[in-house]
């Protein structure tokens, strides 16, 4: 086999010219570190914020210089932006809205076309049904829940993949422990990770946690599609996306561009996050995708030295505000030192404690997110029983 260096691969892109036209991305020093495993080789280019939008152009001559190195099967190149400023949030600016490109086709596997009830969207091949993790801002433990949520639904037995759409934030690799970088099996498809036996892809994997980025419309549409359609997903019966906190345009973007079978939104009993709880159910709803239920994060407190119960916010909030607004209360999941501690240890709670308290509740809450999978699939209706005669 022909081996590849960096050296190679950056000679190469020096023929690719900076996002004004001018010297070249490596002179100026717009390359990222370059992963190379086989014949495969992946890096991001930073470009101007401003400029994101007309970029694409750029990284496909940073892909086409690659490859045209011998030996090369197959490249990646991921545009990001420099963080110049946040929003009072603390996150980057939402992207411009825009419209789509049509989806790549090439899925991974030859499996069944998924159904798809967010509106025509071409299925994920081989995956049977996705859902969101969404919430109406940063910090109500919409991560956590999201991978509670996943490894839940895998200890009921299903076959499960978590896709890391949380560009702003990726945690996915933290929270599972996630080191290595994912493989490239052939052309551009990714290899995704395993943990806990579940596939997980995170945007995180292939930049570093520490980098800070700000998306444009183009390139979160490309990198989303890139993790979603030229991943090696296998089959599955359900894969679960953690999608960036908030309901602005980026959030929306991808709402349009999944297949989405539902959403799940997580909020804490604070009147404040219920309001933006609210505005996650209404872009979900925007955008055709059944609400599949809320859960109600950092419910309630159990003081670990005398077990005493604490309602420190007004919990029950979410469920009050769940039958208010019609939609299922998926459950509650209290604030608890262990599942921060398990959390950060990159060992979720559901399989450091299988049998603890804290893992039945996320269990129940993926019994109720299957079961509303389910119902969403035939139109609200409980399957039609089979009757032999
Ligand atoms: P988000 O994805 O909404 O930004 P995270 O899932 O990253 O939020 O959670 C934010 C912080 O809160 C993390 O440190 C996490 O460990 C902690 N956390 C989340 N849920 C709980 C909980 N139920 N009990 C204790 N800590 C929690």
């Amino acid at each position: 086999m022909v081996n590849i260096s960096k050296e190679q691969v950056l000679e190469r892109l020096r023929s690719v010219r900076g996002p004004q036209g001018e010297s070249d991305v490596v002179a100026l020093g717009l390359v990222s570190d370059i992963f190379i495993t086989g014949g495969k080789v992946m890096f991001s280019v930073t470009v101007p914020a401003e400029l994101a939008q007309g970029m694409e152009p750029l990284r496909k001559a940073a892909e086409a210089a690659v490859r045209s190195i011998p030996g090369v099967e197959g490249a990646m190149v991921v545009l990001t932006a420099e963080k110049k400023g946040a929003t009072s949030e603390g996150r980057a600016g939402p992207p411009p809205a825009q419209s789509p490109p049509p989806p790549h086709r090439h899925g991974p596997t030859g499996g069944r076309q998924a159904a798809a009830p967010g509106g025509g969207k071409a299925g994920v091949p081989g995956v049977d049904a996705i859902i969101a993790v969404a919430s109406g801002k940063g910090g109500v433990g919409k991560s956590t829940t999201a991978v509670n949520l996943a490894l839940a639904l895998k200890a009921n037995g299903l076959r499960v993949g978590i896709l890391d759409a949380d560009i702003y934030g990726p945690s996915l690799p933290r929270l599972l422990n996630l080191k290595d970088k994912p493989q490239v099996v052939s052309g551009r498809i990714l290899r995704p990770l395993d943990a806990y036996g579940t596939k997980v892809m995170s945007i995180g994997l292939l930049v570093e946690e520490e980098t800070p980025m700000i998306w444009r419309g183009p390139m979160v549409i490309s990198a989303l599609t890139q993790m979603l359609r030229e991943v090696e997903w296998g089959e599955l019966d359900i894969l679960v996306v953690d999608m960036p906190p908030g309901t602005g345009d980026a959030q929306l973007t991808m709402a349009q561009q999944v297949p989405l079978a539902g959403a799940v939104i997580v909020s804490t009993p604070q009147d404040l996050a219920l309001i933006d709880a609210r505005k996650g159910l209404n872009m979900f709803r925007k955008v055709d995708v059944p609400v599949l239920g809320i859960v109600e994060n950092m419910s309630y407190f159990i003081c670990p030295h005398c077990g005493g119960r604490t309602d420190i916010f007004a919990h029950g909030g979410a469920r009050h505000e769940a039958e208010r607004l019609e939609v299922p209360f998926l459950g509650e999941v209290p604030l608890d030192l262990d599942i921060r501690l398990t959390s950060d240890a990159g060992t979720p709670v559901v399989v450091s404690d299988p049998t603890g308290r804290h893992a039945l509740i996320y269990r129940e809450i993926a019994t109720r997110v299957w079961d509303g999978v389910r119902r969403a699939r035939s139109g609200g209706r409980p399957p039609p029983r089979i009757v032999i005669e």
